[in-house]
């Protein structure tokens, strides 16, 4: 595939994505607390997750290694970022879940399988085989540097929050508690946020238009999540703390 038409097909991607975001604030996308069985055939909550999720690191690991470009030191730390990210989403995050006997749409699982696959595959073709090989002076540049920095810092605010939410159920509890701690104490979903600002970041560390796509993409689905979340929140708890915004600390 040409680089052009490769850059056509991901630009129209995130078109996609911000065509969607409008249907994405009105329709909750039934999966956790907003499951519904009307939306067809449901399947294991813990095996939905790991099969949407592993598609991801599959392909985008097979098309970077597998891919012909030279492998330089900032294409490793990518790999690594992604890869790491994903052992804990595909694998160990679902095994943590206290989720035993729920349900997930088969719907939801294919359009996440349908999401993991343009993403892992845009992401992995680029930096294997389509896009100039990073040179080593990359990991010297400030692009690189502050992406790392925002990506790091997502990524701890998402697995400190997933922490908190995991740890609120005892074993065997399926039910729902007010988190707190941590970013909870700003907003609804700091996982959703955290989630948000580390893509963001890989964007900028990568500079290249497959890493901005996942990156809007990843706002588009977790940003109406979120403030989905926000209302059921206050919806459920007639305690629930006022002064926390959705996703967004002080805006949203
Ligand atoms: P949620 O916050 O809805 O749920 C996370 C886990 O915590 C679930 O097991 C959930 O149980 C449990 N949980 C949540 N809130 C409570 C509560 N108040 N009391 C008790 N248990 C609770 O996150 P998602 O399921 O939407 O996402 C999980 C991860 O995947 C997140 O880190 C997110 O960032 C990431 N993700 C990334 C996407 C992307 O586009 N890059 C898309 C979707 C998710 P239950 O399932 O029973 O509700």
């Amino acid at each position: 595939m040409s680089l052009e038409l490769f850059n056509q097909l991901v630009i129209a991607w995130i078109i996609l994505a911000v065509l969607l975001f409008p249907i994405q604030l009105k329709v909750t996308a039934p999966y956790g607390r907003h499951t519904r069985s009307s939306w067809g055939l449901l399947i294991d909550n813990r095996l939905g997750w790991v099969l949407m999720e592993i598609v991801s690191p599959l392909l985008f690991g097979g098309f970077f290694l597998l891919g012909s470009n030279p492998k330089t030191g900032p294409m490793w730390i990518f790999f690594a970022l992604w890869m790491l990210h994903y052992l804990n989403r595909s694998i160990i995050f679902p095994l943590r879940t206290r989720t035993t006997g729920k349900r997930i749409p088969l719907a939801i699982v294919g359009s996440a399988i349908f999401f993991n696959v343009v993403n892992g595959f845009t992401n992995g073709y680029y930096l294997g085989s389509l896009g100039e090989p990073y040179p080593e002076s990359w990991l010297s540049d400030p692009r690189f540097l502050v992406g790392l920095a925002i990506f790091l810092t997502g990524a701890f605010i998402n697995l400190q929050s997933d922490q908190i939410l995991l740890n609120l159920r005892k074993p065997g509890e399926t039910g729902y508690k007010i988190p707190r701690g941590g970013l909870f104490r700003y907003l609804s979903c700091p996982n959703l946020f955290g989630e948000i600002v580390e893509w963001a970041g890989f964007a900028v560390m990568c500079w290249n238009l497959p890493a901005l796509g996942f990156a809007v993409w990843t706002a588009a689905n977790l940003i109406p999540r979120a403030l989905s979340h926000h209302r059921w929140y206050r919806e459920q708890f007639a305690d629930y703390p006022p002064e926390r915004k959705a996703v967004v600390p002080g805006i949203l």
